[in-house]
């Protein structure tokens, strides 16, 4: 006898966790189930902080939905009664029209948000932990910071339990089927039925939505904790996040020191190819080092350039970068977010917010229309 629920959510990582949350708050049966425990460090949400901005290089179309983000955080951390959201603003760095600085100013401009715009030494004085190059420009937007990712996970699923939500961990989803109006989720040894279906499985959903032949790729993402002895680097001398775009068209993002010891810092573009994220390679290569390394050197001469920890974490692309939040074009009754491509993580109270109500209404208000499927379908 199979066990039943109103909604399903498959894979309860970070967007799975704030889905479940929403779907429990509205007073539905949920089952969140995971191949891995809760907030594990596996899959795209580990690793202590995320950088959260409202100044979206990116595109301008994500603000409104970040305007929304900041508000479920702050509600969040209002009912687990803990801080999740670290105000210490971003700083942007590159040249005049690079994608960051000149994407950032577009959205703080169509939509009245506040941000600065300093000369590269004005930044280096002003934290004098950075050292900005000559030619580039610096957008210092004061609203941004950092998330604690797993405890913005472990809030969700808290929260979603404290609600009445089933949560499996440990329980791998090995298929799962849809007549349309009611969808069976099958383990190694149980079958849960549900009237919807909530996929959000991460570097997984290629694999467990292989009949849309999702276009992702899977990205290995090596990330570092290096060494300082300079206050200058310290989250409490007033050391933003920081995002670098260099002439070379490599990237690279940072936080401040938490600790006043280490100081988190890794490359956001590049990335080798996944073919099996459960085999992801974890461990450090002096390739994955040496682009860090240089960067520090160049940028953020204070901070030891060899690392002394560090994590791999993984991207999901998608061909543009923006995500996907959309219906399965043959069952109404899944919905999924997948493609996060290395940028989701600040959305995912508000994007569980939106998969919720997809799977609970069939639609929801919020802005999501341009994270449709067909686009990249279109592209082939
Ligand atoms: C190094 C790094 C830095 C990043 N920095 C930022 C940042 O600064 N700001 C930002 O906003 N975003 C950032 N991101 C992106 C963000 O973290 C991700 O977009 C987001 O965490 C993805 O969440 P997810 O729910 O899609 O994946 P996950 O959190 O991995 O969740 C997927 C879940 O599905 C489960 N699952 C998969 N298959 C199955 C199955 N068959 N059965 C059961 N469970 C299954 C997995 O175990 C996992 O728990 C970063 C990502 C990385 C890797």
């Amino acid at each position: 006898m199979a066990d039943v629920f109103d909604v399903i959510v498959l894979g309860i990582g970070g967007f799975g966790s704030g889905a479940a949350y929403h779907l429990a708050r509205r007073g539905l049966r949920v089952l969140g189930l995971d191949r891995f425990g809760p907030a594990h460090d596996q899959g795209s949400s580990h690793g202590e902080t995320r950088i959260i901005r409202k100044a979206y290089f990116e595109h301008s179309d994500y603000v409104p939905l970040l305007l929304r983000a900041y508000d479920l955080w702050a509600d969040l951390e209002a009912e687990s009664q803990q801080q999740l959201f670290w105000k210490c603003g971003l700083m942007l760095a590159g040249l005049p029209n690079s994608e960051a600085i000149s994407g950032a100013r577009l959205s703080a401009n169509q939509h009245g948000l506040t941000i600065e715009n300093l000369s590269a030494s004005a930044a280096t004085q002003r934290w004098p932990g950075f050292r900005v190059p000559d030619t580039f420009d610096v957008v210092f937007e004061p609203d941004a910071g950092f998330l604690k990712v797993e405890d913005c996970v472990r809030a969700h699923l808290d929260q979603a339990a404290a609600r009445g939500a089933t949560l499996l961990f440990d329980e791998p989803a090995v298929s799962w089927s849809s007549t349309g109006h009611e969808v069976r989720v099958r383990t190694a040894t149980r079958e849960f039925v549900a009237a919807s279906l909530v996929i959000t499985a991460g570097p997984w959903a290629a694999e467990l939505m292989s009949d849309l032949k999702l276009p992702l790729q899977v990205l290995r993402k090596p990330v570092f904790w290096s060494e300082t002895t300079s206050p200058a680097c310290n989250l409490d001398a007033g050391m933003p996040t920081f995002y670098f775009e260099m002439p070379s068209s490599k990237s690279f993002y940072g936080f401040p020191s938490l600790d006043g010891q280490l100081l988190k810092v890794a490359q956001h573009s590049g990335g080798e190819l996944v073919a099996d994220p459960l085999l992801v390679d974890r461990q450090l290569h002096d390739a994955d080092v040496q682009p860090v390394s240089d960067f520090l050197q160049a940028c953020l001469p204070r901070v030891r350039s060899q690392p002394a920890k560090h994590s791999v974490c993984m991207y999901t692309v998608t061909p543009d970068r923006h995500f996907v939040v959309d219906r399965h074009p043959e069952f109404p009754n899944v919905v999924f977010g997948c493609g996060f491509s290395g940028h989701g993580f600040k959305f995912t109270s508000v994007l569980g917010k939106a998969l919720a109500e997809l799977a609970a209404d069939g639609r929801s208000d919020l802005p999501i229309d341009f994270f449709n499927l067909r686009r990249l379908m279109a592209v082939g």
